[in-house]
């Protein structure tokens, strides 16, 4: 499942395109007169906004994918051999040297400057925890137009903030030690500044190396344990030994892990807002 940590790994890879003439494009048929008018373009500047990739060409065209939970990419040499079938390509950009091929990804775009300028889904998003730039001013407020949603709930509205998934959902609450049940009016700014301090760096961690996310360090990672909380409902807490407990969130039913223990509810009382 891509989360913002391989939208950045992806965008890094795409970045080698760059700068060469498109020699052949692939894209859904919905879009096939824009994609006819790609080849002798170049791509220039590969942007990211949380789970959204977005490839700007030299001639004003914007392509803008979104993997959701089943997309992939795979790059290579022109013509290289494919992982998935060729009726699984989505968007497929090839250069005289390098080739970048997307699978599954549901959203596959060509915009137009103006289309992308008024896009409503992208206009929409929360700040992005990865840019460098990261708004915590901004996504503090739009938190706070969610008082009453479970912070484990909250944090994986893109609309709040932009770039965590599920997994990272589960590892960073259970490192700041706030259990997701929480209602995000209950949880102070030092706590989700503590959210923000732990998940970027272990998603930059994340995007800079290859294969799957790994939240552990250490000792802990013997025995091909990945995770302090994600998917490991029943087993017990490396902190603690208490269980880890599974609980399903939000319209969309998501999992959360986490151990009751050690991630605490504030207490209506003790809560001191700013
Ligand atoms: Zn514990």
């Amino acid at each position: 499942m891509a989360e913002g940590h391989s939208v950045l790994r992806w965008a890094t890879a795409l970045r080698s395109l760059i700068g060469e003439p498109l020699v052949a494009v692939d894209a859904p048929q919905r879009w096939a007169t824009r994609a006819a008018m790609l080849p002798g373009a170049e791509l220039c500047r590969i942007g990211t906004h949380g789970k959204h990739l977005l490839l700007h060409l030299s001639n004003d065209i914007t392509i803008h994918c979104h993997a959701m939970m089943y997309g992939s990419w795979q790059f290579g040499p022109p013509e290289m051999a494919l992982r998935k079938p060729e009726k699984n390509v989505r968007l497929r950009l090839r250069t005289r040297k390098r080739e970048a091929v997307f699978f599954n990804g549901p959203v596959v775009e060509l915009l137009t400057a103006q289309e992308l300028e008024s896009h409503e889904k992208l206009r929409a998003l929360g700040p992005d925890l990865l840019h460098v730039s990261f708004d915590r001013e901004e996504t503090w407020r739009r938190l706070q137009e969610h008082l009453e949603r479970p912070i484990g709930d909250a944090i994986l509205d893109q609309q709040i903030v932009a770039g965590i998934g599920n997994i990272f959902k589960s590892e960073g609450l259970f490192l700041a030690a706030i259990d997701p049940r929480t209602p995000t009016r209950l949880v102070p700014p030092s706590k989700v500044g503590r959210l923000w301090d732990i998940l970027i760096p272990l998603m930059l961690q994340n995007a800079r190396r290859a294969g799957p996310v790994v939240t552990l360090n250490g000792n802990l990672r013997r025995g091909g344990e990945r995770y302090w909380v994600y998917q490991r409902s029943g087993r017990l807490c490396f902190r603690c030994n208490a269980p880890i407990a599974m609980i399903r969130q939000g319209k969309l039913k998501r999992t959360s892990f986490f151990c009751a223990n050690c991630q605490e509810i504030p207490k209506e009382t003790a809560m001191v807002r700013d």
